[in-house]
């Protein structure tokens, strides 16, 4: 099977094993566990900021910090497909109870314009208090989008210059350094907090990592443990991460390549209306249904040993590229796509 369903589908390579057989633990709820500590010092400093928090999932380190940005009657803004409004369960309402400004984006990202335009009058009690801004880079469901640097330094001088937090949705992150060429040190100067998801293109097999000042991460232990996300040997885990950290960066960018391959392949076929352009791993497609409707194209992959995933209404369909896909692969995708 080539499975083009997501970049979490990755499997731990046996050199990543044995790093996290031979990792030396401890009780993290005591603060005892040093791979851990290695994990989160070492991520922090790479961002320009001062601590970390070793999460479960990329929504964990993302709910916490949103609970921890917004005290009661707060809203959050952010784009209206964002992961941490669509997909993390009602998360932001459950949560922090909070109320949420969405703005249509162009493939997920904002401007600056549109964030301060969508900030609440502070002295007038009909509304709730703007509290939070996040971004999410690269962008999921605009297709592995990446911001413009200047956008996103724009958008955290409004945020400053309004007492709002602001948030980054950096699931992707190293998809989004590797395209650009930003340094990561950078994003510390932007940010008050930072998820960073490492079971994503980084082929870990658990875990993400939220960053942020020493003091908002003290607070964010707290809300770990009361989501249930205190764990105890999670240095076999955190081992995994620095693997990764160390092995599967810039090799994404092997991924970018063969995202622009397919979908070079994809344009000309006569069943496909509309490819967005690849700016990383992620490729999005819609498919011409009077011609060739979604589940059938995606069961006729299926059939030839390939999985995707639909895409929302409209015929769109979802590639993802990562670890455990090479191009002898890719060329067979390929091919069998011609074929179809
Ligand atoms: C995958 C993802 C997350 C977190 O997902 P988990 O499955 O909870 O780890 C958060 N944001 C974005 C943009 C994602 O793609």
């Amino acid at each position: 099977m080539i499975d083009l369903r997501s970049d979490t589908v990755t499997r731990p390579t046996p050199a990543m094993l044995a790093a996290m057989q031979a990792a030396e633990v401890g009780d993290d709820v005591y603060g005892e566990d040093p791979t851990v500590r290695r994990l989160e010092t070492e991520l922090a400093a790479r961002f320009g900021l001062e601590a970390g928090l070793f999460c479960a999932s990329g929504t964990m380190a993302n709910q916490i910090a949103i609970l921890a940005h917004c005290p009661p009657l707060s809203e959050v803004i952010c784009e209206a497909t964002a992961h941490v409004y669509l997909w993390e369960a009602g998360g932001i309402a459950h949560h922090a109870r909070a109320s949420v400004a969405l703005l249509p984006g162009e493939r997920g990202r904002l401007t600056a314009a549109q964030v301060e335009a969508a900030i609440r009058p502070t002295h007038n009690v009909h509304y709730p208090s703007t509290r939070l801004v996040c971004l999410e880079n690269t962008h999921n469901r605009g297709g592995g989008s990446c911001y413009d640097w200047a956008e996103m330094a724009a958008i955290a001088e409004v945020s400053r210059r309004h007492g709002l937090a602001l948030h980054l949705d950096g699931a992707r992150i190293f998809n989004a350094l590797v395209a650009t060429g930003q340094p990561s040190q950078d994003y510390g100067r932007l940010f008050d907090s930072i998820s960073v998801c490492l079971s994503k293109g980084l082929g870990a097999p658990v875990g993400s990592v939220l960053l942020g000042s020493a003091e908002f991460i003290a607070g964010c232990q707290r809300l770990r443990k009361l989501m249930g996300g205190g764990w105890r040997q999670a240095g076999y885990l955190a081992a995994a991460g620095l693997y990764a950290l160390a092995h599967n960066v810039e090799r994404l960018a092997d991924d970018h390549h063969r995202a622009a391959r397919l979908a070079e392949v994809l344009r000309p076929l006569p069943y496909v209306a509309e490819v967005l352009t690849p700016e990383t791993n992620l490729l999005l497609f819609r498919l011409d249904e009077s011609q060739l409707s979604a589940a059938d194209f995606l069961a006729r992959l299926e059939a030839q040993g390939i999985r995707a995933s639909g895409f929302g209404a409209g015929g769109w369909v979802r590639f993802v590229l990562h670890l455990d896909v090479d191009d002898a692969q890719v060329e067979h995708v390929a091919a069998v796509l011609a074929g179809n």
